[in-house]
């Protein structure tokens, strides 16, 4: 995987976070297909906006129009649009913009979808699939329709490999647009891909999990991802002792 330009050791406010990465895919030289007005967050209290760079020659799109102010999930995912600010829009067959309960007190957060995902256009719904649903409904003993679902990136990388900086840049604002909507009380990360793009770490899963963070004021819990589980089954013992700290949190809730 690669993580460089992703360690910068602190986790900022989330408006802060969007407007590093605004500013990343500006660096990026990404900032066309993002339009060229300013891109406003205006969900929740307050309002935090980062001006993009013009692109006089670009034709104007829908993405010129400043992001307006979400209040629900639907708004993110009419906002998201049939994205293509990102090369992943190229070999996907559907965007996986996430599911479940638009309240949850308890998010889960994967990598990006796979093959089975991308056809169905719901997330985790594979073999990794039913494990996360058997750790949900027999290890928490939630409902899966409990929970929110969703992944750094909403479209299937070719061959399922990891997905590349400028993607994760271009697609995350999405993803915190969500927890904005949310607001759960704790985030699952499934994976490193996921730890590592939350906490802006380059540490191991191995290393993140284990522990809980405080993100934005919302409790973190990194695991393994269940995919990792299935491959190394040994491991499940760990992802267990993950879960009871969830269940822990969750019944302080
Ligand atoms: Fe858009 Fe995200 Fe898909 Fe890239 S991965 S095309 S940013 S929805």
């Amino acid at each position: 995987m690669s993580t460089e330009a992703r360690n910068t050791g602190h986790t900022p406010e989330p408006r802060a976070h969007l407007a590093e990465y605004l500013e990343f895919m500006r660096d990026s030289g990404m900032t066309e297909r993002w339009g060229r007005g300013s891109f406003r967050w205006a969900g929740g209290a307050g309002r935090h906006e980062a001006e993009l760079p013009g692109d006089a020659g670009a034709a104007p799109s829908a993405t010129d129009i400043p992001a307006p102010s979400f209040s629900t999930l639907e708004e993110v995912r009419e906002y998201l649009g049939e994205c293509t600010r990102c090369g992943l829009s190229e070999g996907r067959t559907n965007i996986v913009f996430g599911a479940g309960n638009p309240n949850a007190k308890l998010m889960f957060v994967g990598e990006g979808p796979g093959a089975d995902e991308d056809i169905k256009g719901e997330p985790f719904v594979g073999r990794a699939g039913q494990l996360l649903t058997d750790i949900i409904e027999k290890g928490m003993l939630l409902k899966r329709s409990d929970v929110y679902i969703a992944n750094v990136v909403k479209c299937r990388p070719p061959g399922n490999r990891d997905p590349l900086d400028g993607e994760i840049a271009a697609c995350e604002p999405f993803l915190l647009h969500q927890l904005d909507v949310i607001k759960p009380k704790i985030i699952c990360a499934l994976g490193k891909f996921a730890a590592q793009t939350l906490l802006k770490t380059t540490e191991k899963i191995s290393s993140l999990r284990g522990n809980v963070y405080e993100y934005h004021g919302i409790k973190l819990v990194p695991t393994f991802h269940p995919s990792y589980l299935l491959r190394n089954p040994a491991d499940k013992k760990l992802a267990w002792v993950d879960v009871q700290k969830i269940m822990a949190l969750y019944k302080e809730l």
